[in-house]
């Protein structure tokens, strides 16, 4: 018994020291400054209609607890589920959006109506999907640790990056501690992680907190032709999953919980007239502010409450973050915060550094030429060392403030990406009378004909399609063209189609009657449009011998209905007036 009582004393003892030496310095509690005018709420937030721990009732408590006013839940799904209209439900204005899940990683999408099919597939074509719904869409933890929800398309014109998440930090520590190289660092660090969480929650989250440096290039890259709004996500579960399948709620630790998670990381929105209490038009008001960029993101735990504004003046006038000003004349830029003296703000143009050390509350610089560029603001708060128990020091100072950009342009447009050459070569796959090369597959419980119809204007190719109910995912109903030649003397497919109502079809060249795949999905509208499909912008279909499709063995162009971006059991029609190879 006794040496049972000094075992216990000794582990206590050890785990004080181990706490002791690890734990993330206190939150600095900032003395009252300046009202900057900016509402505090958490983006990206999961509940319990997917795989999050609590219902929209409990997590808004949580938010009041945290002194935030809005949050923003995105459960996982694919866009079809009408939005829950805004509410406040414990003084918190309660937005949704929605997760969905693509081929190169989460989008989210805000202030959407119902998608009129199931959003998913390459991440670009649910990019032109959100966009012309009209939902505003944000890549989300762009930078995860895990593969598959790392953002890949970052040609795709999305809206927003999510530079900072809580979700990606951890999972980063994980995957390092899986590496053989930062195995033990990474493992020291997750266990001082795991015993500091209860004395410090939100200061430990935060000390976990690494993304955001690797993406900057990603986000100057795009912000430099157009705008791209930067916010911090809490990615809020209260659920830590010990095992990969996020369903299997049999391996999550309740950790860490809402409110510690909001407490970490805020947004920091300014609407253009004080929120109201009338859900609506709060909600509209937000919405705005986030579509325009009006907001920063502060790290809570780092320092709170935090202060900020960030301005630019020109001849023109006064610009705020997401706000745009004309090159060539001088331009003063303003940061002005409540920051503690030790911590320092640095601005950036893009990737480069335009001054930095500032150590001052309210600094300006002046551009004398206003150089165009994407101007925005970081506050870091000092380095501590870390893994001082474990042997090697590193010493990595925090996030604290991210600005929004205010963007300075010249007059000219940015460059765009050429345009195609014009094709010479056209070669009709549709005789403009019969059927003649064409033929339809289904799978055994899907239906599938392919008939000629008269129209005004001309006969047309008629596709009619039933897939089968349930949750088969291999319900097919396909229009197929066959090319025993191959297609190695096109280069492009060049359509005009409508569907029955808006759809999303995936075009794919096919070798023999079941090898490889290459496929591109594309919009359908109800009325005929005019699309030309390049062969260079196929990607494989599943597992393929090569990256790109060998034209000269493709055998067939198959127009495809399938469990991607249709319902199961929905039925439908869809017309073809004209279809050429050409190049
Ligand atoms: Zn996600
Ligand atoms: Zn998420």
């Amino acid at each position: 018994m006794k040496k049972f009582l000094i075992a216990t004393a000794a582990f206590v003892a050890a785990v004080a020291a181990l706490v002791g030496f690890s734990i993330q310095p206190r939150r600095v509690l900032l003395p009252p400054a300046p009202d900057d005018g900016a509402v505090p709420g958490a983006f990206h937030v999961h509940t319990n209609r997917s795989d999050g721990l609590s219902g929209p009732d409990a997590i808004a408590a949580a938010a009041a607890r945290a002194g935030l006013k809005f949050v923003i839940f995105t459960d996982h799904g694919d866009g079809t589920h009408r939005p829950d209209p805004p509410s406040y439900r414990s003084g918190v204005l309660c937005l949704d959006g929605v997760e969905i899940s693509t081929n190169g990683g989460h989008y989210v999408a805000l202030d959407m109506p119902p998608a009129p099919y199931p959003l998913a597939g390459a991440a670009r074509d649910v990019v032109e999907d959100v966009r012309r719904i009209g939902g505003f869409g944000i890549a989300a933890h762009p930078d995860s640790g895990k593969p598959q929800l790392r953002w890949q398309a970052w040609d795709a014109p999305i809206d927003g990056v999510e530079m900072l998440s809580l979700d990606t930090g951890w999972r980063l520590w994980v995957e390092d501690a899986r590496t053989p190289a930062g195995k033990w660092a990474a493992r020291r660090h997750l266990a001082a992680a795991i015993l500091d969480y209860p004395f410090r929650p939100a200061e430990t989250i935060a000390g976990l907190i690494r993304s955001g440096e690797t993406l900057n290039a990603e986000w100057a890259g795009i912000a430099a032709w157009r705008p791209a709004v930067t916010l911090g996500g809490v990615d809020a579960h209260a659920r830590l999953d010990l095992q990969d399948d996020p369903v299997d709620a049999r391996f999550a630790l309740p950790l860490p919980g809402y409110e510690s998670s909001f407490r970490v990381l805020s947004i920091r929105v300014r609407p253009e007239r004080a929120l109201t209490g009338d859900a609506v038009a709060d909600a509209a008001l937000v919405m705005r502010a986030i579509r325009a960029g009006h907001l920063y993101t502060a790290v809570d735990a780092v320092a709170t409450p935090p202060s900020f504004e960030f301005t630019a003046t020109s001849a023109e006038g006064m610009a705020r973050e997401g706000d745009q000003l004309t090159a060539g004349a001088p331009v003063t830029m303003r940061v002005r915060s409540n920051a503690p003296p030790a911590f320092t703000a640095t601005l950036w143009n893009g990737m480069q550094i335009v001054g930095s050390e500032h150590r001052e509350q309210d600094f300006t610089l002046t551009l004398p030429a206003g150089e165009a560029g994407e101007y925005w603001v970081e506050i870091r708060a000092p380095g501590r060392p870390r893994g001082a128990w474990g042997g090697r020091t590193t010493v990595t100072s925090l996030p604290w403030i991210r600005s929004n950009p205010i963007y300075v342009r010249g007059p000219a447009e940015p460059p765009r990406a050429a345009a195609r050459p014009a094709a010479t070569v056209r070669e009709p796959m549709f005789n403009g009378s019969s059927t003649e090369g064409w033929r339809a597959e289904h799978d055994p419980t899907s239906l599938a004909v392919v008939e000629t119809v008269t129209m005004v204007g001309g006969a047309e190719l008629r596709l009619r399609y039933g897939l089968a109910g349930g949750h088969s995912p291999g319900r097919v109903a396909a229009l197929a063209f066959d090319t025993p030649g191959g297609i190695a003397a096109h280069d492009r497919l060049a359509l005009t189609l409508r569907g029955e109502r808006p759809m999303r079809i995936s075009i794919q060249l096919r070798i023999g009657d079941a090898g490889d795949r290459w496929s591109r999905s594309i919009y359908v509208a109800p009325a005929h449009e005019e699309r030309t499909i390049f062969f260079d912008d196929f990607t494989p279909h599943g597992a393929t011998s090569t990256p790109r499709p060998p034209l000269g063995e493709i055998r067939s162009i198959l127009f495809v209905i399938d469990a991607t971006n249709f319902k199961p059991g929905d039925s439908g029609r869809m017309w073809i007036k004209q279809a050429e190879l050409q190049h």
